[in-house]
């Protein structure tokens, strides 16, 4: 029987960024699952470059795959993000002073060999009905394959865990993901007659200006377990204009904002709609657009929830919030209790410092195997 160590090692080396197939990920894991008598349903689809992705539900023996509503899932992603090209031991899984490093050691590949190996230590004949282990291509990208399940109506568990690093700690709540493109269009001219022309990086500038006196109204909405305590906005990229000597036609930038659990995701994008309009009736050259790319919601499952409970005394740790996005996002509209859970600092991910240690993985293994065999 392979370690929690081996089998992490074996997923460290299979390439697997959000742009590459999963298949070689899933197809370790069912091996692993058809060993322990689960079976298992793919749900393939291709991505957006034309690349075979793969969903998988898989089962216990005796329990039917195709069931849609279910009790428990065990949910974990995939992909990774990519790596640096100076990392060059990043498929390369190395044991130094109790941390096992590779890319993907703790986002979230660790969770996904500590529900393998827990899988193998257990009898799977005993394990309660309901239960489902899944795996999801492309979250780092956007959550997409756990999106397709929902739309697809596959699956609709009522308490789910999904694998994240959080350093052990059952966390209970996230703030939600939202990002939006944002053009404003003027008219060239040349720049020493510049009344003929209007300047789309004024107007943006205007717009902008707006946009971040929305944060004091934001910040009159709060949610005492996050810290900041309330919805944050940041515009991460801009772009615009073609020449020093040429007043800009186009200006284009992201707007991003992660609200707070409760509140709707799209308050920053009808905000940013009403001040387009507003910007508009003052100067009729104003022309701008807001384009939604992604909206997820926070989620929040209640302190006294069984699952956080159970979570809370198997781990001896309270349960936290996190400040990043997940797949809790897209099933928290309907599951009722939902936890992020997993070994790994999520602080090394994502870089080439990306590592687990192997004593969180033998807790999250023994966790695991006891929240199974619980259900
Ligand atoms: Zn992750």
């Amino acid at each position: 029987m392979k370690s929690v160590v081996e089998l992490l090692s074996d997923l460290i080396r299979i390439p697997s960024n959000s742009a590459v197939s999963n298949r070689p990920v899933v197809e370790v894991a069912t091996r692993v699952l058809h060993g322990a008598g689960w079976s298992v349903r793919e749900l393939p689809y291709k991505d957006a470059a034309g690349v075979e992705k793969v969903n998988l539900i898989a089962a216990p023996p005796g329990q039917d795959a195709a069931n849609r509503d279910v009790d428990l899932v065990f949910m974990c992603h995939t992909d990774t993000v990519p790596y640096a090209a100076e990392w060059t031991a990043a498929l390369d899984p190395l044991l130094k002073d109790g941390n096992l490093h590779g890319c993907g050691a703790c986002d979230v590949k660790g969770f996904l060999a500590c529900l393998l190996a827990a899988i193998l230590q257990s009898d799977s004949t005993k394990l309660p009905g309901g239960l489902r282990l899944v795996l999801t291509a492309e979250e780092e990208i956007g959550c997409i394959g756990a999106s397709r399940l929902v739309a697809d109506n596959a699956l609709r568990p009522r308490r789910m865990i999904i694998g994240e690093p959080t350093s052990l700690r059952p966390a209970r709540a996230g703030k939600g993901y939202c990002l939006a493109e944002v053009t404003v269009w003027g008219k060239e001219a040349h720049s020493a007659h510049p009344q003929q022309g209007v300047s789309a990086i004024y107007h943006a500038a205007r717009l902008i200006t707006a946009i971040e006196e929305l944060a004091g109204p934001l910040a009159t909405e709060t949610h005492s377990f996050f810290e900041p305590a309330f919805t944050t906005v940041n515009i991460g990229t801009i772009e615009g204009g073609t020449a020093k000597n040429v007043v800009p036609g186009l200006c284009r930038f992201q707007l991003e904002w992660r609200p707070i659990p409760g509140q709707s995701p799209n308050v920053v994008f009808l905000a940013t709609e009403r001040i387009i309009e507003r910007l508009r009736r003052s100067n009729p050259a104003f022309r701008a657009e807001i384009k939604l790319l992604r909206q997820q919601p926070g989620f929040e499952t209640s302190a006294d929830a069984p699952l956080v409970r159970t979570a809370e005394a198997l781990t001896g740790r309270s349960a936290i919030s996190i400040p990043f996005g997940s797949e809790a996002s897209i099933f928290s509209p309907f599951a009722e209790e939902v936890i992020v859970f997993g070994p790994g600092d999520m602080r090394t991910a994502h870089s080439s410092r990306e590592c687990v240690r192997v004593a969180e993985l033998d807790q999250a293994l023994n966790c695991l195997t006891a929240l199974m065999k619980a259900g």
